[in-house]
This record gives C-alpha cells, sequence and structure tokens, in this order.
C-alpha cells in the first residue's frame, strides 16, 4: 500500500526546527522527515482489530507541529517511529469489526488506550477518561499515544490502517465524508467546552480562529451557557466563520487586549521601562486587572499563551488546547487563575460531535483535498490556511489524481 511515513532523523528534524513555521516553504522541502513510501498493510492479529480503508484524513496542527519539529521533546518516548501520520480519519471496514460488517463508514476515535493495548484497564481508563490513559506505551503494540503516532496501526495518511473496535464510530448515513472527517477535531473541541467550565453568562476569550478555535465556539455555544464570546482571528474569512459559529465579537490580534478590556470594563496596566520601540511591539506584555471568565489558547504560541493569561480575570481560568509554547506565568501566579489542560476526547464527546458535524454550518469548511502523492502541496497549503482562507486541508486517500 501506498502511505506517508514520519521516519526519526536527528539533522532533519534540527533543520525543520530552525526553519519550521518561519519558512513554511521549507517544511515540505528536501529536509522534511516525511516520505511517500510502498509498504506492507498494518495489521494486528488479535481480536477486536479490523483495518479500515481512508476516505478522508485531515491535516492537524499536532501534524505539522511534528513535521517541523516544533513539537516538544516531552512527545518523543509517547511516539514509535516511523509512523504513518494521520488522526482525522472517516474511512470503510475493510474487514468485519465485531458487530460491524465490512463497508461499514466509520470515524476513528485515536486515543490508543487499556483496551486498544490488550491490558488491564488503568485508573483513568476505569473511570471513563481514556484520554488520559496511563498505558499508551505498554500493551502488545508498540509506544503511541494515538493512532498516527504508533508504527504498528498505521495511521490515516496511509491506504490502510487497523484499529480496535473500541475507536469507532459509526457514521450516520445522512453525514457527507466532508463532514465527518470533522468529528474527531469537534469531539476535542467538545472536550475543550467541557473542560473550560464557563459560569452561566460568563465572558470567554478564544485566542485563534483556525479549526480549534472555530470548532471551539461552535462547542461553548452548544455544550455551555457561555455569555459573550470574543475570538482573536488574524484573517477576514476566519472572522466571518467565527461570527457564523457564534462568536459575539472578533478582534485581530493587536486589538484583542482593547475589545477584552472595552468589553469587561477592566483596567489596562502597561509595562514600565521598556525602550519605546519594544513598547509598542510587545502589546502581548500589556496586562488588564478584571477580564474575561474563561480564556482559551487556540493557538500554542508564546504570544497567545501570554495574551489569554493577561486578559483572564482573577480566579479566572485558561485552558490549554493544542501544545502550548512556553509563556511569562506571573499572572497564574497573581491573579491566581486556574490553567487547565485539553486533551483529545473521551466519554460520549464523538457522539455529540457527530451531531454537531450534522447540524453546524460546515459548508466549505473542508477547503483543500489532495492526493498522497501531492502531500508537499497539502502541507504547504494547511500550514497557510488561515491566510489562504481555508479551515481544514485533507488527504482523499483514494485519489491518484
Ligand atoms: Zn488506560
Amino acid at each position: 500500500m501506498l502511505a506517508l511515513e514520519m521516519f526519526r532523523s536527528i539533522p532533519r528534524f534540527a533543520a525543520a526546527k530552525v526553519s519550521g513555521g518561519r519558512m513554511p516553504g521549507l517544511l515540505v522541502g528536501p529536509m522534511a522527515p516525511l516520505r511517500l513510501v510502498t509498504r506492507d498493510e498494518p495489521a494486528v492479529r488479535r481480536p477486536g482489530w479490523a483495518q479500515v480503508r481512508p476516505l478522508l484524513s485531515g491535516i492537524c496542527g499536532s501534524d505539522l507541529g511534528a513535521i517541523t519539529g516544533q513539537t516538544s521533546l516531552y512527545f518523543s518516548a509517547l511516539v514509535s517511529m516511523p509512523f504513518v501520520p494521520g488522526h482525522e480519519i472517516v474511512g470503510e471496514l475493510a474487514q468485519d469489526c465485531e458487530d460491524l460488517p465490512r463497508g461499514t463508514r466509520v470515524v476513528v476515535d485515536p486515543v490508543l488506550a487499556c483496551a486498544a493495548r490488550g491490558v488491564e484497564p488503568c485508573e483513568p481508563c476505569r473511570t471513563g477518561r481514556t484520554n488520559l490513559c496511563n498505558h499508551v506505551t505498554v500493551g502488545h503494540l508498540s509506544p503511541g499515544l494515538q493512532t498516527g503516532f504508533c508504527q504498528d496501526t498505521g495511521g490515516g495518511w496511509g491506504e490502510r490502517l487497523t484499529v480496535h473496535r473500541s475507536q469507532l464510530h459509526v457514521v450516520p448515513d445522512a453525514l457527507s465524508d466532508e463532514r465527518a472527517v470533522l468529528v474527531e477535531p469537534l469531539a476535542c473541541a467538545v472536550q475543550l467546552a467541557r473542560r473550560a467550565q464557563v459560569p452561566a453568562g460568563g465572558s470567554v476569550l478564544v485566542s485563534g480562529a483556525g479549526a480549534v478555535g472555530l470548532f471551539a465556539v461552535l462547542a461553548l455555544r452548544e455544550l455551555t451557557d457561555a455569555g459573550r464570546i470574543t475570538v482573536i482571528a488574524k484573517h477576514g474569512r476566519q472572522a466571518e466563520l467565527a461570527r457564523a459559529f457564534g462568536a459575539s465579537d472578533v478582534a485581530a490580534p493587536d486589538e484583542a487586549m482593547r475589545a477584552v478590556r472595552r468589553t469587561t470594563r477592566a483596567l489596562r496596566v502597561a509595562p514600565q521601562g521598556l525602550p519605546a520601540p519594544a513598547a509598542r511591539l510587545s502589546s502581548a506584555s500589556e496586562m488588564l486587572l478584571g477580564g474575561v471568565d474563561v480564556a482559551i489558547d487556540a493557538v500554542g504560541s508564546t504570544s497567545s499563551l501570554d495574551t489569554v493569561l493577561r486578559s483572564t480575570k482573577a480566579g479566572g481560568r485558561v485552558v490549554l488546547s493544542g501544545m502550548p509554547a512556553g509563556a511569562d506565568l506571573s499572572p497564574a501566579w497573581f491573579r491566581e487563575l486556574e490553567v487547565a489542560g485539553t486533551y483529545a476526547s473521551a466519554g460520549d464527546a464523538f457522539e455529540v460531535a457527530i451531531g454537531l458535524a450534522g447540524r453546524a454550518p460546515m459548508d466549505g469548511v473542508v477547503g483543500g483535498r489532495y492526493p498522497l502523492h501531492r502531500w508537499r502541496e497539502a502541507l504547504d497549503h494547511a500550514q497557510s490556511a488561515g491566510r489562504l482562507g481555508a479551515v481544514k486541508v485533507c488527504f482523499d486517500v483514494r485519489s491518484r489524481a
């Protein structure tokens, strides 16, 4: 079968880390630690496992982070190389899988928790928090926190992967492939909305209007009684979609602090003693006394995290969605903020997400579809998605065009 494979290459990893992000053309150049290969179909010959033929597979920010070397070394122990990336998957069962007949259209919960690994359930799994499984490196599978990061299972960026019954959710006939491929990121947004613990009528700031931020707005409107939701968006199309998904206001990054100050009647404080050029540049070093009840970092950059930390009111909550970069944590201390992570999803999040994918105004959210062999174009498009007016870029795995 044909698949994209991520391999370990320290020199390439280092080069990608230096160049990734700043020079997007280079991330898919000759130094990228990704290649198109012909390899054996993955097979796990144990009860409950079956092959899936992917139809569409999304490209996630975490995939780009891994390829460009932006991902924290923390994760290196939680993956097994080489692996086929791709964890946002709609596909068809290529074999019967317990109660599900061959041909059933499915979406995949990528977390490889105790049930999939064939080990006694750990404490998080026993209590339904499979996203927090302690056993993602043990059992009969190689290490891998998710499908798409484990060498034994394959991933969505290949013509076949293998999945465990516990990972599968059936796609209703009425849900198109283009909407179904959004179910996994929507399930993460459902988890995010639950972790946000927004008080009734509470104000929320969402920093970032890529797929994570936009889907966060949808899920917050679906699952919470949030009052005003302010979204920080860089690009026009993102601002439009944020409003369509339920945002009350949208602000550009350099106006975000002012927008929050105005809507929450907070007091703005600027740092002292900076030379004039630095003071002008460092809008992120302003801070508010007062601010939103809950702020969500949906970017994972230092400036985004600084902005959310500095715009949250005393005793408020900051939610980290995506892999966070470092930031100045002084506000967390001084304002007694609660800093909460949100990772993948658990419980009934996939069922809620399937409902959302069917109801929400999702037309046009998939802004690009590429065959596997055009992976360089696909990743380039995904890296620049916001600027190019796309929310999600996908591989059309069956296409050879
Ligand atoms: Zn577990």
